[in-house]
C-alpha cells in the first residue's frame, strides 16, 4: 500500500498531427481528462497549438519533430486528412501507438482506393470510373457517367479539386485544368439529402456510433447539420450505421471515422466519402451528446472504455465561415454580433481563435440545442438571421409552427 504523501498520476502525453480546429477540440477533450497534448503543425498561428501543452512547429514529415513526438508521446492521432500517411507510419515504426493507422488513412486519402473499399465491403456508392491518364478519357463507358463531377483522387476538400462536367469536351478540359492528376469521374446524382455517421472503433473491435447527421452544403462546404436528421426513416438510419460499421471493420480501423452518404429521391443510400478523423458534421456532439466525437477520439487512442454515446438534446449546427466578418452590403470588415447570438437560449458558440477571417475559411460553429427539434430549428433560424446567413433549410412549413422557444416542451 502506498502510504506516502505524493504519487505519480497516470496522465498521458498525446501527440496530434495537424493543428487546425479539429485538433484544438481534441486538445480540449484530452485536457479535460487530465492529459497533455503536443501538436505538430508548421503554422505559428495554429488554433490547436494555441490550446496545446506543446507546439512542434515543423512540417508533418520533419524527421527530428517526428522523433520528438515518438519519444515524448504515448499515442498519436491526426486531425488533418492530408497529413502524409508516411508520417504516421514513421511514428508507428518508432514504437508509438498510432490511431488511425497509416494504412487506413491512406485509403481515406485516395478517392479511388476509398471506392474500392466501398465495393469490397459491399457498401453501395455512386457510379464512377478512374481517370488516371488522357487515354482513360477515350473509354466509351464514360458516356453513362455524364453529366458528372470530376474529382481529384487526392488532396480535395470542401469542394476543392472538383469540376462539374456535362460533355466529353468539358471532361477533357477539366482533366487538363486539374493538371492531369489522377481523378475519379462520378455521375452527378439527384440528391434528396446528405447524411453522415460517425463511428468510433476500439482496438478490441468494440464499435459505437453517434446518431445520424443531416447535412446541407453550400458551394461544396458544409453549412448546416441537424440531428436528428429531419424526415429520416429508421430503416435508412440503421442502414447507414450498418454500412459505416462494416467499413470500419473491413479496414480494421481504430479511432473515429466519419462516413458521408447521399440519399437519393428513390430511397437509395450511397456512400460518398470517408474522413479518418472527427468531422465538421459531428461538432454538434460536443453540446448535444454525453460523449463528443473528440471524447471518442481520446478514448480510442488510449484504449479507454467506449460506452454508446447518448444524444440528450436536439441540435442544429451552423458553420461560421469567414464571410460573416464582412458586411454583405458594403463588403467592409466587421465583427459579427456575438452578444445578440449569445442571448439566444441553447446557443453554444465555438470560435477557433483564427486571427484572420477569409471568405470560405472555417472560423467557428454555432450549435443550438433544445429539448425539441422544432425549437432548435426555430432558434437556429433566428441565429442565422442575426448573423446574416441565408434562411435555414428544413424550416417547418407554416402549418406546423415551431414550438415557442420560451414554452416548456410538451
Ligand atoms: P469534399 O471532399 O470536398 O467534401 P465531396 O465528394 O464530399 O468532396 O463533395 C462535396 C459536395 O459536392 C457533396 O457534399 C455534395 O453536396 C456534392 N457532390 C459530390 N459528389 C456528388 C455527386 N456525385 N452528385 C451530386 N452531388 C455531389
Ligand atoms: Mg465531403
Amino acid at each position: 500500500m502506498n502510504t506516502g504523501t505524493s504519487a505519480d498520476t497516470r496522465s498521458a502525453n498525446l501527440g496530434m498531427l495537424g493543428g487546425g480546429q479539429l485538433g484544438r477540440m481534441f486538445v480540449h477533450a484530452a485536457q479535460s481528462l487530465g492529459h497533455r497534448v503536443t501538436v505538430l503543425d508548421p503554422d505559428p498561428a495554429s488554433p490547436a497549438a494555441a490550446a496545446a501543452d506543446e507546439h512542434l512547429r515543423a512540417a508533418y514529415d520533419d524527421e527530428p519533430a517526428l522523433a520528438r513526438l515518438a519519444a515524448t508521446c504515448e499515442a498519436v492521432s491526426t486531425e488533418f486528412e492530408n497529413v502524409p500517411a508516411a508520417a504516421l507510419r514513421a511514428l508507428a515504426e518508432r514504437g508509438c501507438r498510432v490511431a488511425p493507422s497509416a494504412d487506413a488513412v491512406a485509403v481515406c486519402q485516395h478517392r479511388l482506393r476509398e471506392k474500392q473499399l466501398f465495393v469490397r465491403a459491399g457498401v453501395p456508392c455512386a457510379p464512377h470510373a478512374a481517370i488516371e491518364s488522357e487515354a482513360d478519357l477515350d473509354t466509351p463507358a464514360l458516356d453513362a457517367l455524364l453529366p458528372g463531377i470530376l474529382k481529384t483522387a487526392t488532396l480535395g476538400y470542401d469542394g476543392k479539386g472538383q469540376v462539374g462536367v456535362d460533355s466529353r469536351a468539358a471532361l477533357a478540359a477539366a482533366f487538363t485544368s486539374l493538371r492531369c492528376a489522377p481523378c475519379v469521374l462520378e455521375k452527378r446524382l439527384p440528391l434528396a439529402a446528405e447524411l453522415s455517421v460517425i463511428v468510433a472503433r476500439a482496438r478490441s473491435g468494440a464499435i459505437v456510433h453517434l446518431p445520424l447527421q443531416g447535412n446541407v452544403h453550400r458551394d461544396g462546404i458544409l453549412a448546416v447539420t441537424e440531428v436528428p436528421a429531419p424526415g429520416l426513416s429508421r430503416a435508412t438510419a440503421e442502414a447507414a450505421i450498418a454500412h459505416a460499421r462494416r467499413l470500419a471493420e473491413t479496414l480494421g480501423y481504430v479511432g473515429v471515422l466519419c462516413v458521408e452518404f447521399f440519399l437519393l429521391a428513390d430511397g437509395r443510400l450511397l456512400a460518398n466519402e470517408m474522413a479518418p478523423r472527427p468531422h465538421n458534421s459531428g461538432h454538434y456532439s460536443i453540446d448535444a451528446c454525453d460523449l463528443s466525437q473528440f471524447d471518442l477520439q481520446v478514448r480510442t487512442l488510449l484504449d479507454l472504455p467506449l460506452p454508446q454515446p447518448r444524444q440528450h438534446s436536439s441540435a442544429v449546427m451552423l458553420n461560421l465561415l469567414g464571410d460573416l466578418w464582412f458586411d454583405a452590403g458594403t463588403g467592409r470588415a466587421r465583427e459579427p454580433d456575438w452578444p445578440a447570438v449569445l442571448a439566444l437560449p441553447g446557443a453554444h458558440l465555438h470560435l477557433y481563435g483564427k486571427r484572420e477571417a477569409r471568405r470560405g475559411r472555417k472560423m467557428g460553429h454555432l450549435t443550438v440545442t433544445a429539448a425539441q427539434a422544432g425549437e432548435a430549428r426555430h432558434i437556429a433560424g433566428q441565429a442565422a438571421g442575426l448573423l446574416g446567413l441565408p434562411p435555414l433549410p428544413y424550416v417547418p412549413s407554416p402549418s406546423q409552427p415551431p414550438a415557442s422557444p420560451t414554452s416548456p416542451p410538451p
